[in-house]
Order: structure tokens, then sequence, then C-alpha cells
């Protein structure tokens, strides 16, 4: 039997789960992973490389080391074109034909709410976004850091920030503009009381009901009337899915997600994990998160090898049994199990959790080792 070509778009954590669980019947098939990145990113640490808390080079792994542990192939190449009648990706100016696809490309941060902000603001959501924000911050060129947005990307920035600052002993400010009445709105309300008091113990000021109106070069005016002079504002208002959905002639959900049943289908041989999917059966979509990202990376990398076999698919059923929102004072908070944690160790669950996750070991080594220092 000839093997059957899966490509999979996306080496982030649903991605390389469904390569791990495919890699077992190299008899069946031929994995393709197609990422826009030479290194897989590990998002969860982020927030720590602006106070240097752990390196840039902790959180990356370059997809040459995992080809040869899971035997796929690899493009260096961001995927623009899909032709789902005829089975073909255009990578590299030719055309992939596959048998089998997964979508797993992830998400972005969502668009500005004013096209001009573009050029007055940054964003934060890869690792090269983090290493800008960590030299700006380093540099002390700015007397205030506005961080718009106190979901969890918010505080957790802002927190190493702020510890980045106290640490090169400069008089920045850092500022959490919230536009809500309280800070990770989404969470129990214990944690946003526990959260927002961290912060300020930190010296974060927190500006809860309140919108960043204009930017005019480093002036920062907030719908209050509010004024900042000499500010740098990063921009952290949640995440839409990757740009790749945008072309796609397929039923979308909030954000512009991939619909998908309970298989994680969304046509014939097409499946999607991870951020960029958005389950049709359910209430409620688990929240975006590596668990969720890994669990249904591997139910779509089983679901192939069921139907290759003819054998019944697997339906996805979410779980999180821990959340952490992890801040750089150690003084993090969440829930395992559905009982709260807080305070080191929740911060120390974070980093062993993060510990777990990552690849490569002398990344794990590391990222213990600036656990250390949080906890
Ligand atoms: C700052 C921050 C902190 C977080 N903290 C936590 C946490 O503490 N705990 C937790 O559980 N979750 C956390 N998350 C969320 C978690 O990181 C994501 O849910 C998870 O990474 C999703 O995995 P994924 O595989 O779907 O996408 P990703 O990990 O984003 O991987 C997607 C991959 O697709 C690639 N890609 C995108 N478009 C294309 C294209 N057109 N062509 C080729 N390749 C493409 C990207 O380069 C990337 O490698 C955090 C996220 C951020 C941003």
């Amino acid at each position: 039997m000839n093997k059957l070509r899966v490509t999979i778009i996306g080496g982030g954590f649903a991605g390389l789960s469904a390569a791990k669980v495919l890699s077992s019947r190299r008899d069946l098939v031929e994995i393709t992973l197609i990422d826009q990145n030479e290194n897989m990113q590990f998002r969860p640490l982020l927030p720590d490389i602006v106070s240097k808390n752990v390196k840039i080079n902790d959180i990356l792994y370059s997809y040459s080391k995992l080809k040869e542990k899971y035997g796929f192939t690899f493009y260096h190449e961001p995927v623009r074109a899909l032709n789902f009648n005829q089975n073909q990706i255009n990578v590299s100016e030719q055309n992939l034909d596959y048998d089998y696809l997964i979508i797993a490309a992830g998400s972005q941060s969502a668009p500005l709410p004013v096209e001009n902000l573009k050029h007055s603001t940054l964003k934060f959501n890869t690792a090269y976004d983090a290493n800008i924000i960590r030299d700006l911050v380093f540099q002390g060129k700015y007397e205030r850091i506005i961080i718009c947005g106190g979901g969890y990307t918010g505080v957790e920035l802002a927190s190493n920030i702020q510890k980045a600052i106290l640490k090169s002993n400069s008089k920045t400010e850092t500022i959490v503009v919230e536009m809500t009445n309280s800070l990770v709105g989404t969470l129990p309300v214990w944690m946003q009381r526990y959260i927002k008091k961290n912060l300020e113990k930190m010296g974060i000021i927190v500006q809860l009901s309140s919108k960043i109106e204009t930017i005019n070069s480093k002036t920062v005016i907030l719908s209050t009337g509010q004024k900042y002079e000499n500010a740098l504002c990063i921009w952290t208002t949640g995440l839409v899915s990757a740009s790749i959905t945008s072309n796609l002639n397929i039923e979308k959900g909030p954000k512009g997600r991939i619909m998908v049943d309970s298989a994680l289908m969304f046509r014939e041989n097409c499946f999607a994990a991870g951020d960029i999917s958005c389950l049709k059966n359910l209430k409620y979509n688990p929240r975006l998160s590596v668990q969720a990202a890994v669990d249904q990376g591997r139910i779509c990398g089983k679901n192939i090898l069921q139907s290759i076999t003819g054998s019944s698919l697997f339906k996805y059923s979410p779980r999180d049994p821990c959340f952490i929102i992890p801040t750089a004072d150690g003084n993090s908070c969440g829930e395992v199990l559905g009982f709260p944690v807080k305070g080191k160790i929740a911060s120390l669950l974070h980093y062993i959790i993060s510990t777990y996750r990552s690849y490569g070991f002398a990344n794990k080594i590391n990222i213990l080792t600036g656990a250390k220092v949080i906890c």
C-alpha cells in the first residue's frame, strides 16, 4: 500500500502533537510540516523574555531537530494559498499534493481598532515582539509604558515589564489601561482582585473603565482625559485566527476560526486543531490553551490513522485540569482540578508545567532555573 501524504500547516503545540501521533505509523503516512518560522516558539513564556527571566533561545526549538525526531519533511514558508478541490498547497512556488490536511496555524493579535495606531504601538504575540519590547524597556527611553488590555496577556506582560524596570532601577512607569471595570474579567472575582492588588503592590498603575482615545507620536490620551507624554504603547486586546483563514472559503466562527465537528474535521480529509479551530457543537469552546491545542492535535493525528484503517473517528472532548495566570512578582494564581491556588506554589506549578511542555533538554533546564528566581 502506498503511504498517504499528511500535511500539517503550523508547527505549534497542536501541529507537533499531531506529528508525534502520526510518526508512530510511518509505515502508513508520509508527514510534511510547514511553518513560517524556523523554530517552534513556546508562547506561554513570552512575557518572561521581557524581564530576562528566560532567554529567547530557551523558548525556541528548531524544526530541523524535530524533523529528525518525528520523521517529517519540513518547509520553512508561510502558506498563503490552498486549493481544497485539488488537494494542493502552494509552497515554495510549487504545488504540494496531500491526502490529509491539518490546519494548526494558531492565532495572531487582533487588528488595531484604528488603522493609524499601527505605527505608534507594538503588539505582543511572538518571541520577536518580546525581544523588541525587552530592549526598549531596558534602554529606559520612555517615561511610561502603557499596556492596552487587561486580559491574561496584558497582566502577565505588565508584571514582567515592571520587574524589568525595577531590575534596571529606571523611573519608567507601567500603566495598564482596561476598558471594563476589572482586570481579567473572565476569571473568578477573587482572581481579578488578587491580580489587581499584586500588580499595584509592584507599583503598576491600573486604569479601569478607560480606553485609549488617541496617540499622537508619543503622547497617549485616554477616554477619561488623562494624558501621558513620552509613552510607549503595547496593544494586548485579544487574539484572532491566523491570517491563513481569511482567504479560505469554509465555514468560520468567531474571530475567523475554522468551524469543526466533534472529530475536528471541517471537510473531507481536512482537520483543524488548536487556537485556529472552533467546535460547532459546543456551547462553550475551551479557552485558548496549550492543553486544548495538544489534545486537539493528538485527536487529529489519531483520526487520520483511524480513517486510513477504516475505523471510526474519535470525538474531542475538552478538559482543562489546570490553569495559572503567572505574574512576575511570584504571586501567580489559578485553579488546579477546580481548587484555587495562589502565591509561590502557583508560580512554581506554572514553571513545572512549562518545563514539561517545552521542547529540548537544555530549554527545560533553563526554564526551571528561571523558575528559581521567581519562586
Ligand atoms: C503571551 C501568551 C501567554 C500565554 N500563556 C499561556 C499559558 O500560560 N498557558 C496556556 O495554556 N496557554 C497560554 N497561551 C496560549 C497558548 O500559547 C496557545 O493557546 C497555544 O500556543 C496554541 O497552540 P497552537 O498550536 O494552536 O498555535 P501556535 O502555538 O501559535 O502555533 C501556530 C504555528 O503556526 C504557524 N503559522 C501561522 N500561520 C502560518 C502560515 N500561514 N503558514 C505556515 N505557518 C503558519 C506559526 O508560525 C506557529 O508556529 C499564551 C499565549 C500567549 C500569546
